[in-house]
């Protein structure tokens, strides 16, 4: 009866006597492994806003949603820091690899929920014939560095590249109209307009 009494007793006097095993956080910053899996952060530069992430995420952490009464019609991608699950799916699966990164940060408490929502916008471009969304222009601008030579055969991503050489890039933009014509040769058209197109040449 006294035995198990006994062994509690010389493992509380030994736990007195032994180093500490938890860290001092607050009193002391944390630091985390290397490969610690915390925030996820977005490199700007990096990001084209294709989505691809956000269609990964397993908790709808990321969201997107398209904005075409804006000028210019853009796409917003939200991240909720509060429902991520920090799994590096949209990371692991990014479109350029570098888009977005799991940090070492990891002390994410806030006492408002709003605090831990970050929004980036891209500008969309849209079908110059129907007015489609296409995608978001860095995703065309990307596609194009991306092939190289090989771009010259798709009118759309040549002039979206040449898009960069105007101060404001939307004024190119044209305006809708319905009928697909063989001189549409040279505008940006989405796959269904460009398909049309296509038959008629
Ligand atoms: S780490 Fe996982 S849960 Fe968090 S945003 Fe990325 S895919 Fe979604
Ligand atoms: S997949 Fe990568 S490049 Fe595409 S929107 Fe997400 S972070 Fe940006």
């Amino acid at each position: 009866m006294w035995l198990p009494k006994l062994r509690e007793l010389k493992e509380a006097v030994t736990a007195v006597f032994s180093p500490r095993f938890t860290t001092r956080f607050p009193a002391e910053p944390c630091t985390v492994p290397e490969k610690y899996r915390g925030k996820p952060e977005f490199d700007l530069d990096s990001c084209i806003g294709c989505g691809a992430c956000v269609n990964v995420c397993p908790t709808e952490a990321l969201t997107q949603t398209d904005d075409l009464e804006a000028n210019p019609p853009v796409r917003r991608i939200t991240h909720r820091y509060d429902t991520c699950i920090f799994c590096g799916n949209c990371s692991e699966n990014c479109t350029t690899e570098t888009g977005i990164k799991l940090s070492n940060e990891w002390d994410l408490a806030t006492l408002n929920r709003e605090d831990s929502i970050e929004t980036h916008e891209f500008e969309l471009q849209l079908c110059e014939k129907c007015g489609a969304i296409i995608g978001a222009k860095k995703h065309l601008i990307w596609l194009y560095e991306k092939l190289g030579p090989l771009a010259y055969t798709n009118p759309t991503l040549l002039i979206a590249k040449s898009s960069e050489l105007s101060t404001k890039p939307q004024d190119i933009q044209q305006q809708p109209d319905k009928d697909v014509r063989t001189s549409d040769f040279m505008r940006i058209l989405c796959p269904k307009c460009k398909c049309e197109l296509n038959i008629q040449l």
